[in-house]
């Protein structure tokens, strides 16, 4: 007894554990506040680095949550620092913001009003949740053991050809420096599950994604005569083939990958040989070496194709990609996972790792992170379309279980933090 009692005496206080009921009542009180927010980003989507009124509208309402907030950040996003009252740990949540250039077709009452631009993609979903947890942890900050960054972050569709943009552009800006971030937690929401249902990973969980461009040069001349010039559109159709071959015949068969030529665009007329034929695609995997491995063969196989029918051709990748998002495994089982069961319960599931990718990985330069699947799919009210349709929608009854998630996986990560010697 006494030596128990000298031990809770030299032990440092301990940090106070997660307040689950209390999070899960204040999700729940400001949950159609939350919806009324998504709603409004809904109905005013805008494209990447372009996110002009929702930058400024999660600036003021962080503002007025009292926290401590930089914007305009990597363009239009913007960072908010909570800091708890008790001294500990610095943790940062993660929301994109950005629609995405596709005509909404859904008879929704806050369908977009912007002509050809919608949120397909559910960041108005990420960016409500994330403001509804910064309202919940704002509120208990008496007891917060620790610091919450929250990343708004633009552009993670791709930015316009020729900007910076995304995750990249908000680490180099240093969103993740001053205070320094420890641990960096996300979600995506969509139809890979079902409302009431989180999907996790403790290793990869979302692809890597490589957009290339081949271009084949060709001779233009008569279409009765191809000896006579040099006729690109075989040679292009040959390499769509050898490429596939190379996932199909090159690759060990346990990697996950995907080749695929997206569009492809030559010639005038039906009987004039084309002088040129492009093909655009995009390279997913799961593992930096595999991506590695098929990118140095895709140039081998574009040059040597190319060369057996004495034309050139080019390979270019238009930007440095997306790594695969390969969740830290200690992070996953010591804060992620515990934290979703306790949320989800037995709706949270181990997931297959999925060929979308995200930009997010690029937070990982800086710290270990976490990321998963809030499950917005219900078939009984019809709500199962794929992220980047014209008929996406989210089950809006997830949102206070997303608030929920994420003020948890900060909480349990802050209270781990003080647990350190
Ligand atoms: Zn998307
Ligand atoms: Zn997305």
């Amino acid at each position: 007894m006494l030596l128990a009692l000298a031990l809770l005496a030299a032990a440092p206080a301990a940090a106070p554990a997660t307040p689950d009921a209390e999070i899960r009542a204040a999700a729940e009180r400001i949950a159609p506040a939350v919806v009324a927010v998504r709603r409004d980003l809904h109905a005013h989507p805008e494209l990447s680095n372009r996110e002009e009124r929702t930058g400024h509208l999660v600036a003021e309402r962080l503002r007025d949550l009292g926290l401590e907030v930089r914007y305009p950040v990597a363009r239009t996003g913007v960072v908010g620092v909570l800091r708890g009252v008790r001294p500990g740990g610095v943790v940062a949540l993660r929301a994109d913001i950005d629609a995405l250039p596709i005509e909404e077709t859904s008879e929704l009452p806050f369908r977009s009003q912007v002509k050809g631009v919608m949120h397909a993609c559910g960041h108005d979903a990420h960016t409500a949740i994330l403001l509804g947890a910064a309202e919940v942890l704002a509120g208990l900050r008496a007891r917060l053991p620790g610091t919450v960054v929250f990343l708004f972050q633009p552009a993670e569709e791709g930015a316009p050809e020729g900007e910076e943009g995304g995750a990249p552009l908000m680490v180099k800006e240093g969103a993740l420096d001053a205070p320094k971030v420890e641990a960096v937690f996300g979600l995506h929401v969509g139809s890979w599950v079902s409302v009431g249902q989180a999907g996790w990973s403790d290793g990869p969980i979302f692809a890597s994604s490589d957009t290339f461009r081949i271009e084949v040069e060709g001779q233009t001349v008569h279409g009765a005569q191809p000896h006579m010039g040099l006729d690109p559109i075989p040679v292009a159709a040959e390499m769509v083939q050898a490429l596939q071959l190379i996932v199909s015949r090159q690759i060990d068969g346990r990697q996950p990958r995907v080749l695929t030529i997206g569009r492809i665009e030559g010639g005038t007329r039906f009987n004039i040989i084309a002088d040129r034929v492009t093909l655009d695609g995009t390279l997913r995997t799961h593992d930096a070496t595999v991506r590695a491995e098929i990118k140095a063969r895709m140039a081998r196989t574009v040059k040597g194709v190319a060369e057996a029918h004495g034309t050139r051709a080019t390979l270019r990748f238009l930007d440095d990609g997306n790594p695969p998002t390969v969740n830290d495994g200690a992070l996953a089982r010591d804060v992620g996972v515990p934290a979703l069961q306790r949320v989800f319960g037995a709706g949270a599931l181990r997931v297959e790792p999925q060929m979308v990718a995200e930009d997010f990985p690029s937070f990982g330069r800086k710290a270990p992170y976490f990321y998963f699947l809030l499950g917005t799919r219900n078939d009984a009210k019809g709500i199962g379309s794929v992220n980047h349709t014209a008929r996406f929608d989210v089950d809006e009854d997830a949102l206070p279980l997303g608030v929920r998630a994420m003020a948890t996986l900060a909480w349990d990560f802050l209270a781990r933090a003080g647990l350190r010697p």
